[in-house]
């Protein structure tokens, strides 16, 4: 029970490291603020703390790692950890629901089987997208796949996502600047408007050059990919290498 004045249910902090063996000794060592006693063992308060292992220094509540079941460890510790029986990224995908089932099936690797590596691994896995109208198959980091946040997904699948009221081509040019202006005034297709398509689609959209009227075909992701974007072929017949060459010279 919280006694008045402490941060959390328990007994302080450290009289719990003191009365917890090796495992208390090791937390006392890791722990990193100043005013330890004011802490109770089973305190939410997310303390300083530095891995005996590795060095590395976090922040984690202290019940948390204090818990009977499961606490938590140094992060990087179990980032860096090999591939086990428990530990490894068929058994992560069995315990993380729908993400879990689809990155399983998606899993195509050959030479590393998905027991083999971990969650969080570098490693640059085959994949094949789950949608079985795309069953595109590329290769990307376990670890980006399975990462909390942004984790990496099918890039063909992304750029012929739905447009939607706030992802849309139109939206995208308002809200890049002279670029955006440009193709939004060069896109001249009849057949999509502007906003039923992305900025990532691999549809060819109609163009019309604002400079010399000429008008011609080409996919929407190839116009604004930031990577060396297409331009006019007539306005630029040696592709957009030249056109590049050109903007830099300012003219
Ligand atoms: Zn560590
Ligand atoms: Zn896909
Ligand atoms: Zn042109």
């Amino acid at each position: 029970m919280a006694k008045k004045g402490q941060k959390g249910p328990g007994k302080p902090f450290l009289e719990w490291c003191a009365e917890n063996g090796e495992r208390g000794e090791r937390l006392a060592n890791e722990f990193r603020e100043e005013l330890p006693t004011e802490l109770t063992y089973g305190s939410d308060y997310k303390a300083k703390w530095k891995c005996l292992k590795c060095k590395h220094v976090w922040r984690a509540e202290v019940g948390n790692r204090t818990r009977s079941d499961k606490p938590t460890g140094c992060p990087m510790c179990a980032h860096n950890a090999p591939p086990s029986k428990t530990n490894n990224f068929l058994a992560w995908c069995e315990k993380n629901g729908e993400l879990g089932k689809k990155l399983s099936r998606e899993y195509v690797d050959k030479d590393e089987p998905p027991t083999a590596v971990t969650k969080a691994s570098k490693y640059k896995a085959k994949w094949k997208c789950s949608n079985v109208e795309c069953k595109h198959v590329w290769r990307a980091q376990v670890g980006g796949r399975t990462k909390s946040v942004k984790p990496t997904a099918c890039l063909k699948c992304a750029r012929n996502a739905l447009a939607s009221k706030t992802n849309n081509f139109l939206a995208w040019c308002e809200k890049n600047g002279e670029l955006g202006k440009k193709l939004s005034r060069e896109c001249v297709d009849k057949d999509k408007p502007p906003t039923a398509v992305t900025k990532g689609a691999t549809y060819k959209a109609k163009w019309k050059c604002g400079r010399c009227s000429y008008e011609w075909r080409a996919k929407l992701y190839h116009r604004t990919t930031s990577n060396r974007p297409s331009g006019c072929p007539e306005c630029n017949p040696t592709g957009p290498k030249q056109h590049m060459k050109k903007r830099r010279r300012g003219e």
